[in-house]
């Protein structure tokens, strides 16, 4: 083995310990939990030993890295998630090769996702992202929608040529009355997704915790984590 890919399965081994434990802790089934891994910043290579490790489901926050490290990778089967602020011109590129779009968070995206999924032919898979730090009709500053624009949101996404409205993202907010209390933050998380189930029963994704705050999102009932730092290592700079 590589020394890079003798480091990526210890810290693999390591998340999938903490899940493990969550899980039990929590009274979940393992398979109730999907990983995904972050490779946002790391390269190619990494994602392909990811991959020769079990790792099936990557995420990637900007289009300008994930679109060459996805056509590098294209020969892997692998379900890529796009869970960055999206800009609709950056749209057509990240359907090319995204599965599901984890941060949607305004009508205008939708159109514009659903016009270029229905052009490639492709059925994309859509979390709605939950900023539960932001205020009535407000945005969240790392994106997302207030908890009482989801109804709208969903709506749209469900009429949608092209899209699946697959469930519920958000990030845990470094401010307001969330801020440090992750906890509570997925358990809010957790019943805005009963709601949105209520009318629409298939979407029952709930993707929320990171590195660092995973086993709360997985005692509140979260179906997928997205975990970078703790696999790859500490990004350099931004990311
Ligand atoms: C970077 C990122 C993650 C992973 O964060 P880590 O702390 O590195 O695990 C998860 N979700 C989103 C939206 C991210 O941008």
């Amino acid at each position: 083995m590589t020394d890079r890919r003798t480091e990526l399965a210890a810290n693999l081994a390591q998340v999938e310990e903490r899940i493990a434990s969550a899980c039990a802790a929590a009274g979940r089934k393992r398979e109730e939990v999907t990983l995904i891994v972050v490779t946002k910043t790391y390269p190619a290579d990494d994602v392909r030993i990811l991959h020769g490790l079990g790792v099936r489901h990557v995420a990637e926050n900007r289009d300008q890295d994930a679109a060459p490290k996805a056509a590098a990778c294209a020969d892997l089967s692998l379900t890529w998630h796009f869970v960055g602020q999206l800009q609709t011109n950056k749209v057509r590129s990240v359907v090319s090769y995204a599965d599901v779009v984890q941060s949607v968070d305004r009508i205008k995206l939708v159109s514009s996702l659903s016009s270029a999924a229905v052009r490639v032919g492709r059925e994309l898979g859509c979390l709605l992202q939950v900023a539960l730090d932001a205020g009535s009709g407000e945005r969240g500053d790392r994106g997302g929608v207030s908890p009482d624009g989801i109804d709208e949101l969903a709506a749209a996404v469900a009429a949608a040529p092209g899209l699946r409205l697959d469930g519920l993202m958000t990030v845990a907010p470094l401010a307001g009355p969330y801020a440090d209390r992750q906890r509570a933050a997925f358990d809010r998380l957790m019943e805005i997704s009963s709601r949105l189930r209520a009318d629409h029963p298939t979407a029952n994704m709930v993707s929320a915790g990171m590195s660092s705050d995973l086993e709360d999102a997985v005692a509140a009932g979260a179906t997928h984590v997205r975990v970078g730092t703790a696999v790859l290592g500490v990004r350099p700079g931004l990311g």
